[in-house]
């Protein structure tokens, strides 16, 4: 029986895969093919730039850009009959950009139908949550975690284990579970896509997690800009409660476990995890100084685990496979793989996951195909407005949380935007600039009017209007923000502009030169 899978996930949705998928379904029926023809709405298919897409299996074959029409050509040609209609173009699933992934994160995504418990667990799903409240003691839920090497992928890099392991530690009965699911920064998608393709795999990581540290309440926060993630998890929080996987005696053991949405209204600050505790308790989202960190008094002043959605994304495959594969995975210090949203002006625009050490190279000109014919990549953004620029030259740096961190960026939660030659650094960083200053939540002065006069002095000088003064006054500013505000937001608002005059200090000066 063939498989036809149509990507139903935000990305395809928008390019109009609803009505690809509906059409492929009347055709079927009309067809007489329901026995022949197996259609499923699934999740992201990755090549999101060459919306909306089709896969047939088993034949490997991946149409791109079908519209309604050619869907009545897809069931003729596996009907055995002369298309009706010209055929949407084949994308070649063997090249690198499908060829050189590694789907750990995405294994699911694609494949099932995000809206199916009954899918989910035909591929193994619970198995994990199984094996750990049968068969493994909270201890050596950790030690495995630890065994994995994995690192917080909301772009912070904090050793998992030792964060589980410290809220684990506290001898309080009340403990809190969150998922961070309010990703931010401009051009990322990765949790977005994760939650939309196989949501049930993230109530799986956090049901884990909470028993690891003793947790029996678990909130999701999530931004409501995601509508179709937030529906998704709705259904399948019922799913999972239908299925006695929550709010109950799980497996007959003494865990329960339930999970509550939160859904912030999009202030990027609630990305930050004191603000975001706050909002959870349902007040003003703004960040206070830590220590104390959530592990010790988070929600409500008890411990609180805080990871994001690739994080507990990662939690059964380690389970399944054992902390020690996935630690053979990656570079010595950054272990696993990472999933990136890549942008900008590549080629094949998409969601894509690669081990970790992975050059930057690989992933812009194999991966992503290179930029537009006739252009020249000049640079790769990583870490949205917490991040910086890395130039072509430095491109066959692998990909781990230090090693970027040398390049004066940070890894961030995985959103890679690709500039060619045509893109002004100065404008990128105002752009960031504008971002934070409009995002900043105004408790501290520093980021409060930092940011105000740094984008004041970057317009200054795109618009020719700057001096020599003007860029050491931006200089000077950019430290005092990084030093002085309160929270990430602010003390790394600075580095797109950082970065950029680092690499790129001669476009800062020919545009005072243009005075
Ligand atoms: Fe608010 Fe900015 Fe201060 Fe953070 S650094 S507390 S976002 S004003």
């Amino acid at each position: 029986r063939k498989q036809l899978r149509c990507c139903t996930a935000a990305g395809c949705l928008s390019s109009g895969s609803q009505a690809v998928l509906n059409r492929l379904k009347t055709a079927i029926k009309e067809g007489n093919l329901e026995n022949e023809v197996e259609i499923s709405s699934v999740g992201c298919l990755r090549l999101c730039s060459q919306g909306p897409l089709v896969e047939i299996d088993p034949d490997k074959t991946l149409y791109q850009q079908v519209t309604p029409e050619q869907a009545l050509a897809i069931i003729d040609t596996l009907n055995g009959v002369e298309p009706s209609q010209e055929l949407p173009e084949k994308g070649d699933l063997n090249h690198p950009f499908f060829a050189r992934q590694f789907p750990i994160v995405l294994e699911n995504s694609g494949q099932i139908d995000p809206e199916s418990i009954e899918e989910y667990i035909s591929r193994g799903g619970y198995q994990q949550l199984h094996q750990v409240l049968l068969e493994m003691t909270p201890n050596k839920v950790i030690e495995e975690v630890t065994k994995s090497g994995l690192r917080g992928r909301g772009g912070g890099g904090y050793p998992t284990g030792v964060k589980w392991a410290t809220v684990a530690k506290m001898p309080t009965q009340q403990k809190y579970v969150i998922c961070n699911a309010d990703e931010g920064d401009p051009g990322a998608f990765m949790d977005r896509a994760i939650l939309e393709s196989d949501p049930h795999r993230v109530l799986e990581g956090m049901a884990i997690a909470g028993y690891a540290v003793g947790a029996n309440h678990g909130y999701i926060y999530i931004r409501a800009e995601y509508p179709l993630a937030i529906q998704r998890l709705e259904k399948a929080i019922q799913q999972a409660k239908k299925y006695g996987l929550m709010g109950v005696q799980i497996f007959d053991s003494p865990f329960d476990f339930k999970i509550d949405i939160r859904v912030g209204a999009g202030a990027f600050v609630c990305g930050e995890e004191t603000a975001l505790m706050a909002s959870v308790e349902g007040k003003r989202g703004t960040p206070h100084p830590r220590p104390p960190y959530p592990a010790e008094s988070g929600l409500w002043g008890h411990p609180t685990l805080i990871n994001n959605v690739e994080t507990y994304a990662n939690i059964v495959p380690i389970i399944r496979e054992g902390g020690a594969w996935y630690a053979s995975i990656g570079t010595e210090k950054s272990k696993g793989t990472k999933v990136f949203a890549l942008t900008g002006k590549v080629k094949n625009i998409g969601l894509i996951e690669v081990p970790m050490g992975t050059t930057i190279r690989e992933i812009v000109e194999e991966i992503g195909g290179g930029v537009s014919d006739g252009e020249k990549v000049k640079a790769v953004q990583t870490g949205g407005p917490s991040g910086g620029c890395i130039p072509e030259h430095l491109f066959d740096t692998p990909v781990e949380y230090d090693s970027l961190q040398k390049l004066g960026t940070i890894m961030g939660s995985g959103g890679m935007i690709v500039m060619d030659e045509s893109t002004s650094m100065v404008e990128i960083s105002r752009f960031y600039m504008e971002f934070c200053r409009e995002e900043s939540c105004g408790k501290c002065v520093p980021c409060r009017t930092g940011t105000v006069q740094l984008y004041n002095l970057l317009t200054k000088l795109v618009e020719g209007q700057a001096n020599n003064r003007d860029l050491a006054q931006l200089e000077a500013l950019c430290q005092m923000v990084k030093e002085t505000s309160l929270c990430g937001l602010g003390m790394t608002a600075p580095n797109p502009v950082l970065s950029t005059l680092h690499y790129f200090r001669d476009e800062y000066l020919a545009l005072i030169q243009s005075k």
